[in-house]
């Protein structure tokens, strides 16, 4: 079965509930490296903390290589307040508007878990007049903590220092209509299908065209997580990430999204053709799409310098950055499609 909804829906809620922004995504990668020593699957783990398994192919010398991130949007302490709340620094690219409201863990140097909401400062409408107008900033966005703390003392004094990190609760939700709603599905959804894929590859001994190397990569939101550490045999490096979804845009919540070109230019022109032949190959219901404001890892290796084709598809995230929400629909058409590509033939000059 390429595409099994039980089990990729429990290992994404899994995913989601491991607090993993950019810089704190030990955890998570510690998940995923038992995850694939259960499989019997080998890998290694980069000084950056990403981890890379290969999986041998008829073809040793002309390689693939997938990628998708675990890391995710975040912030850290940036200053405590006398007040015995704490201002924020954003880690990843989001607006305020997008957690105000939401309720977050702070990750202490000694190891606790303290827990918090995200509030505008003047949230209190029987006390402030206007809490509209006021602009959701770094200056106006705090978080009160849950421990009786009103003083800056009082919050050093309970373990929680400048530079802390601080995630975000995912309020994972699987819907009986099939929706699946969740902070951090960029790009956890992908990440989930590509272990998923693997588990299949492994268990069914299916033997692929090519070397293929599966990389979990751990710092894509702040923009290098798949730059390094790429075999030089690698002739094709397929970024699978989040299709973004919003008005003039072709991605919805149902398909796989295909992608020509991002910000940072088109992608490699034959390789998305031939992401689309084998789409239409296959009866895989896809969207061709440009994201207007959107990079990715493989576009990060491009600029590193790295000579690989590039392409990026997966499944589309409605209200990306925010409060995301994809369909079981649009996992299942980019697990058929991981799998159509790493069982086709690599012919993308054809
Ligand atoms: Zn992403």
């Amino acid at each position: 079965m390429i595409f099994d909804e039980k089990s990729t829906v429990d290992l994404l809620r899994q995913l989601v509930n491991i607090p993993s922004p950019s810089g704190y995504t030990n955890q998570i990668m510690e998940f995923i490296g038992a995850y694939l020593h259960n499989l019997g699957i080998a890998y290694k783990k980069t000084h950056k903390g990403a981890i890379i398994a290969k999986v041998d192919g008829q073809n040793g010398s002309a390689h693939r290589l997938l990628t998708a991130h675990t890391d995710t949007l975040g912030a850290m302490v940036k200053e405590i307040k006398a007040s015995g709340r704490l201002k924020l620094s954003m880690i990843g690219g989001f607006k305020w508007n997008a957690v105000e409201g939401e309720y977050c863990t702070i990750h202490t140097a000694d190891g606790q878990k303290i827990r918090g909401t995200i509030l505008l400062h003047e949230t209190t409408v029987h006390v402030y007049n206007q809490p509209d107008t006021i602009k959701r900033d770094e200056n106006h966005i705090e978080v009160r903590i849950d421990e009786k703390c009103s003083s800056a003392q009082d919050v050093r004094n309970i373990g929680i220092e400048v530079g802390d990190f601080v995630s975000f609760d995912p309020r994972f939700e699987a819907t009986d209509s099939g929706f699946i709603k969740s902070r951090h599905l960029d790009d956890k959804a992908s990440t989930a299908l590509l272990l998923q894929m693997l588990k299949t590859i492994k268990e069914n001994n299916i033997a692929l065209p090519n070397t293929t190397h599966f990389y979990i990569s751990n710092n894509e939101e702040i923009g290098y997580g798949g730059n390094s550490n790429i075999p030089e045999e690698v002739v094709e490096y397929i970024a699978v990430d989040m299709g973004a979804i919003g008005d003039g845009q072709n991605s919805d919540e149902f398909t796989v999204s295909i992608c020509a070109k991002d910000s940072s230019g088109p992608y490699h022109y034959n390789l998305t053709r031939h992401l689309v032949k084998l789409a239409k190959q296959y009866g895989i219901d896809y969207k061709l799409d440009i994201y207007p404001n959107y990079s990715s890892d493989v576009s990060a290796a491009i600029r590193a310098g790295f000579d690989v084709k590039h392409a990026l598809f997966g499944p589309g995230i409605e209200a990306s950055h925010a409060y995301e929400r994809t369909h079981v629909d649009s996992l299942n058409a980019t697990a058929q499609l991981l799998y159509a590509y790493v069982t086709s033939s690599m012919d993308s000059e054809e």
